[in-house]
């Protein structure tokens, strides 16, 4: 087929990889994404403008906070309580490979990590993360001018983190911290059960997802500045990480939006 992906000349992750990617055309199959009229795709914007380089620019990109945590840490359903309240779009990268038809090349790529507790290739993550924001700009899902997006689940190492800089401008890492491995463990047992994920069933596919965290995923803390950073305590109920949560995102929600409802 020839559709065509491509968002950017130089960038080897927009490279045209329209196999693995199962989601609906562009109304005119000859039109790029960044063609598409009302795309608000930071990208597409800062090149029309000769701004290929956006590292600089804070006004352009997605105004995030990344939840970012260890598996089973609670990211997810942190960031679903978050989701529902007005002013706040929440993303998960997992919830977006999940939801992917898994007959399909990337749906299988998924599977073929995700089963061995390994990250999908950077280029294929990133590539599905960019359309399917793109998607929900289009469709007014997410609007960049009134909801902070809350990202879970990405960047998952400094590479993601890396590219993703031009599209996004990270207010806030929040990171939930639990030092307790086996509480962690023993929740994911718990939600593979209840989720019916195979990535979670397996113990040694548990330990490994451990094992990529640390080695992969925790650097990336050290990508950002230290003064973004917050802990968050991630053990207790559900409620009361929430009330931690929140004394983060809302002086930051305050700070760069005006009230959604208002
Ligand atoms: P959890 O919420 O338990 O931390 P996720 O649902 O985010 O896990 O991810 C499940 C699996 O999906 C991961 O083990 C990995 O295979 C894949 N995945 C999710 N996000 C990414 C990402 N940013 N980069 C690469 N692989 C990812």
């Amino acid at each position: 087929m020839a559709r065509v992906y491509r968002a950017a000349k130089a960038d080897p992750i927009a490279a045209p990889m329209p196999r693995f990617f199962p989601f609906s055309p562009p109304l005119n199959p000859r039109s790029r994404v960044t063609d598409l009229p009302s795309a608000p795709d930071p990208r597409a914007r800062a090149e029309s403008e000769g701004e290929a380089n956006m590292s600089g620019s804070s006004t352009r990109r997605y105004k995030t906070v990344l939840l970012f945590g260890a598996p089973g840490a609670g990211k997810g359903t942190q960031g679903k309580i978050l989701g529902k309240v007005p002013g706040f779009y929440h993303l998960a990268c997992g919830d977006v490979f999940r939801s992917l038809d898994m007959a399909s090349d990337l749906g299988r790529k998924f599977m073929e990590y995700s089963s061995r507790g390994e990250l999908v290739p950077d280029e294929l993550t990133i590539e599905m993360w960019r359309q399917n924001m793109h998607a929900q700009t289009v469709l007014s899902i997410y609007k960049p001018n009134v909801d902070l997006l809350v990202l879970d689940g990405i960047p998952r190492n400094v590479n993601q983190a890396k590219h993703l800089e031009q599209y996004l401008e990270v207010l806030t890492v929040l990171h939930l911290v639990c030092p307790d491995v086996e509480a962690m463990v023993t929740r994911m047992r718990r939600r593979a059960l209840k989720e019916n994920r195979v990535d979670d069933a397996d113990e040694k596919v548990i330990r490994k997802r451990f094992e990529v965290y640390e080695k992969e995923t925790r650097p990336v803390l050290d990508f950002y500045p230290k003064s973004i950073v917050r802990e968050v305590n991630a053990m207790g109920s559900p409620a009361e990480v929430l009330q931690h949560v929140l004394e983060v995102v809302v002086p930051i929600q305050n700070e760069h939006f005006r009230n959604p409802l208002s």
